[in-house]
């Protein structure tokens, strides 16, 4: 049973949805065949009309249902075809009116449960439409059989039952269309909410003025690559790296310049670290590259291009062309220590390259 239900509801979830509704508007015109049909056995509805207006009915909701499985109607707006399927059913609902002679008053609910379809998808302005539509089809059909068979559709009667349809269907239309409104406004709200919360995750990760990883992101990546190294056995390297006199630039051209640079390295370094390495701003003028996979000697290698890159970099303050060289500790994960003691070594490292005269790379032992 599920896997007959998968044939014919498909398993994408979207489709799924629209399917089990035009499955459910075929089940409700099935039960309104069955009972014209039955009218049309004790004489109370003709025959033959009945038959095609069987056949025309439950046919038309089968092919909308066909298109949507099919997928065709992913390329309408409302890929649902509910406003199409409610015209039809009203339609529909107003020939079984003309046919069903003393039976004509079960058409009625069909009326407002076909307008319940439309809360789910149509705009409050297509619900209006919708329900003019309800009401000159229906109004059409009352004139024309109170003047044809007035004896089963007496004039007067027939005008109570227009009055009834044209004051109900335009108040479910309205009320539809305030549910609507509402709809849209908790779609909006919840978007609105999803670009918060992005935002958030935004500031809460990254460093303002460099955009790069901070501080307590990086420390949640490298956890996680020493739990990936504990688990496969290889390794990885952070380094420690920080501006050498960057205090010079600030004293000397001033804290926007500082910024300046302090931006200008960011992108660089970002631009020629590896895919895989994770560069943060630790703070200040101290950056953390994390090298995953990479055992010592190849990080070496890649830090001192990039020491070698940022030594050739020149910013432009107020007319001056302004450098910087980078200092920087390396340092080897070894198995058994914690992150904290690999950054401390980094951090020794780094301490070691300033002492030794800066713009200088120094392995951890
Ligand atoms: P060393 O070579 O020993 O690292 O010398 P240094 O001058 O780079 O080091 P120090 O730690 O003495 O100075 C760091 C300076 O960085 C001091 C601080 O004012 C400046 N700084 C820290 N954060 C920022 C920032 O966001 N913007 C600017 N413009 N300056 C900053
Ligand atoms: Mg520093
Ligand atoms: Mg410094």
């Amino acid at each position: 049973m599920p896997k007959l239900l998968d044939l014919v509801l498909s398993t994408e979830a979207g489709k799924r949805t629209r399917l089990s509704q035009a499955l459910l508007a075929v089940a409700l015109m099935a039960t309104g065949v069955l009972v014209m049909n039955a009218y049309a056995r004790f004489g109370i509805a003709p025959a033959r009309p009945v038959w095609i207006w069987s056949a025309v009915s439950l046919g038309g909701l089968l092919v909308i249902f066909a298109l949507i499985r099919s997928g065709w109607s992913h390329r309408l707006e409302d890929a649902s075809m509910t406003v199409p399927q409610m015209v039809f059913s009203i339609g529909s609902g107003a020939a079984a009116y003309a046919l069903a002679g003393a039976g004509r008053g079960g058409v009625f609910p069909i009326v407002m449960v076909v307008l319940v379809f439309g809360v789910f998808v149509a705009s409050p302005a297509q619900m209006r439409a919708i329900s003019a539509y309800a009401v000159a089809i229906f109004g059409a059909a009352m004139a024309w059989m109170s003047w044809r068979q007035p004896a089963v559709y007496p004039p007067l009667v027939e005008l109570g039952h227009f009055v009834m349809v044209a004051t109900m269907v335009p108040a479910t239309a309205v009320l539809a269309g305030r549910l609507s409104r509402l709809r849209h406004r908790a779609r909006q709200h919840s978007s609105e909410l999803k670009e918060a919360l992005n935002r958030i995750r935004e500031l809460a990760t990254r460093d303002e003025l460099t955009g790069l990883i901070n501080r307590r992101h990086m420390h949640e990546l490298v956890e996680q690559e020493h739990q990936r190294c504990t688990r496969s056995g290889l390794t990885f390297c952070v380094a420690m790296l920080d501006l050498d006199h960057f205090k010079q630039i600030n004293d000397n051209h001033g804290h926007a310049a500082g910024d300046d640079m302090l931006r200008a390295v960011a992108q660089e370094a970002q631009r020629h670290v590896r895919a895989a390495d994770v560069l943060a701003r630790w703070g200040g003028e101290e950056f953390v590259l994390m090298m995953p996979e990479a055992r010592a000697a190849l990080a070496r290698g890649g830090l001192e291009r990039l020491r070698e890159r940022i030594g050739a970099l020149q910013i432009l303050h107020r007319g001056n062309r302004l450098g910087i060289t980078l200092s920087a500790g390396l340092a080897e994960h070894h198995a058994g220590e914690t992150v904290a003691q690999t950054l401390e070594r980094a951090d020794r490292a780094l301490y070691e390259a300033k002492a030794q005269g800066r713009n200088r790379v120094v392995v951890a032992v």
